[in-house]
């Protein structure tokens, strides 16, 4: 019997599974492909090292800029895909090692719960029995579609098929300009892909500050993206050797449509609802705090988890709480008004906290205050100046949120995260110096407008 049986190995499993070692507890950690799930396979990892290779491509392309000559950059695609997947094996091999050194036992196979025990089926169809004291299901998500947008994996594709494309594609339509999709809308722009970018809310980035949204249209518009907003797609017409995306009375003709649209939670077919779990709309109902669902033995986390962010560091937050209840059977709260949000386009938007729409919803009277890059020396120096600083803080009280659009903004977010997730005030965070020139000082600037002594 073992005290914690996971199934599915992503970041919230195998966090979990990693985690339990504080705690003496024996783990069974069951996984159907790879672990390292989503993210490291097919997500949050490989996306980056695309990232990369583009801003690289960017940096050569304009490195006269910076008064360093150069020939114009060639693109080695399959040099750049390999690179990704030596990236990804070495991450995946380096977890499995540790989840062996941390004695975790890692079974392969696909995992769901029949009369309380979990029952693992190998690819030869045998299946065992694993006796669990608590189960944990971490079993993720996938890409979701739209209608009249079959995902055949040539003419139409996810974000699974396009981060092993063995060619670069000429012409790419992108639907849905969430993170997944301004990612790759910029990366293939940047190495000279031709990209038209659909989204059906007024905004990119819907739900992130519109500043934000707008700082990174002008970006991605000079990179030579078509940004189309308010704008619903008909169902795609596969040619032969073009796809054409209708909308409106206009159509484009692209060679692969990239349908990004969101993830849905893998939920069925696992004995949830058997197991008296509760799923609504295919999203686990679980405590928020401890992470049980509605059968106390039975815990959730990451993806598939109902009303918590679909991002890989919440989901080893909440594999971390899912075992500090299990072993100590403490509820170590998770603060979830502090998680940072990174969106890694060129240049990146990062926010933690309330946006001011939320705050204002929530109820909080709320001043803004926006800081621009332009007159920054290291963004000067750095030629990025298009970013931007937005603090949203309450009336007379403390920060509720802030949002960067800078290259840098996915690491300078983090000084934001204290000071949302300690409640700080505007002043109290504007006492503290930032070393000159840097980016950050966009965020001291920022903050002491906020505080009402602004200084540039
Ligand atoms: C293109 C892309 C880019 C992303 N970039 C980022 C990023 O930069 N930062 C970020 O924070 N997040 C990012 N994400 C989101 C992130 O990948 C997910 O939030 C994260 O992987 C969720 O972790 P998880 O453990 O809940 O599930 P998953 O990572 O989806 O892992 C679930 C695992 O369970 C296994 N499994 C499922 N069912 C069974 C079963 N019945 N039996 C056995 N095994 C099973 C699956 O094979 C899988 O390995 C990105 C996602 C995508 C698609």
């Amino acid at each position: 019997m073992y005290d914690v049986v996971i199934i599915g190995g992503g970041p919230g499993g195998y966090a979990a599974a990693l985690y339990a070692h504080n705690f003496g507890l024996s783990v069974a950690l069951v996984e159907k492909d790879r672990v390292g799930g989503t993210c490291l396979v097919r997500g949050c990892i490989p996306t980056k090292s695309w990232l990369r290779t583009a801003e690289i491509y960017q940096t050569v392309a304009n490195s006269e800029t910076f008064g360093v000559e150069s020939s114009d950059p060639k693109l080695d695609w399959q040099a750049a895909l390999a690179r990704k997947n030596t990236i990804v094996d070495g991450l995946v091999n380096g977890l499995s090692g540790l989840l062996e050194t941390r004695g975790v036992e890692v079974i392969d196979g696909f995992g769901r719960i029949v009369d309380g025990e979990v029952e693992v089926t190998t690819d030869d169809g045998a299946s065992r029995a694993l006796e669990a004291k608590h189960i944990i299901v971490a079993t993720g998500s996938v890409p979701g579609t739209i209608p009249g947008y079959d995902i055949d994996g040539e003419w139409i594709v996810t974000s699974d098929e396009a981060l092993d494309w063995v060619d670069q594609p000429a012409r790419v339509a992108v639907i849905g300009a969430g993170a997944i999709g301004v990612e790759f809308a910029s990366l293939l722009a940047d190495v000279g892909s031709e990209v038209q970018l659909f989204e059906m809310e007024d905004q990119i980035l819907p739900g992130m500050e519109p500043e934000a949204a707008k700082a990174l249209t002008r970006a991605l518009k000079r990179k030579g993206v078509t940004v189309r907003t308010s704008t619903a797609v008909e169902p795609a017409e596969i040619t032969g050797s073009t796809v054409s995306v209708p909308f409106g009375e206009d159509s484009v003709t692209v060679d692969v449509v990239l349908v990004a649209v969101g993830r849905q939670p893998v939920t069925s077919g696992i004995g949830l609802e058997d197991a008296g779990v509760t799923v609504e709309n295919s999203f686990v109902v679980a405590d928020e705090t401890t992470m049980q669902t509605s059968n106390p033995r039975i815990y959730a986390i990451g993806d598939i988890v109902a009303g918590t962010a679909q991002l890989a560091h919440v989901g080893f937050a909440e594999g971390i709480a899912a075992i500090t209840h299990i072993a100590t059977g403490v509820n170590d709260a998770i603060n979830y008004r502090a998680i940072p949000m990174v969106v890694y386009s060129h240049p990146e938007v990062a926010s933690v906290g309330l946006t001011e729409a939320e705050a204002t919803a929530q109820g909080y009277e709320v001043e803004t205050t926006n800081h621009g890059m332009r007159a920054l020396a290291r963004p000067i120096i750095h030629d990025e100046t298009g970013g931007t600083v937005k603090i949203v803080a309450e009336k007379d009280g403390p920060v509720l949120g802030a949002t960067v659009v800078d290259p840098l903004a996915g690491e300078i977010i983090h000084e934001l995260m204290y000071v949302v997730g300690w409640e700080a005030m505007p002043a109290e965070a504007a006492a503290f110096i930032h070393a000159h020139p840097t980016v950050s000082e966009a965020i001291g600037e920022t903050l002491m407008a906020s505080a009402g002594r602004p200084l540039h």
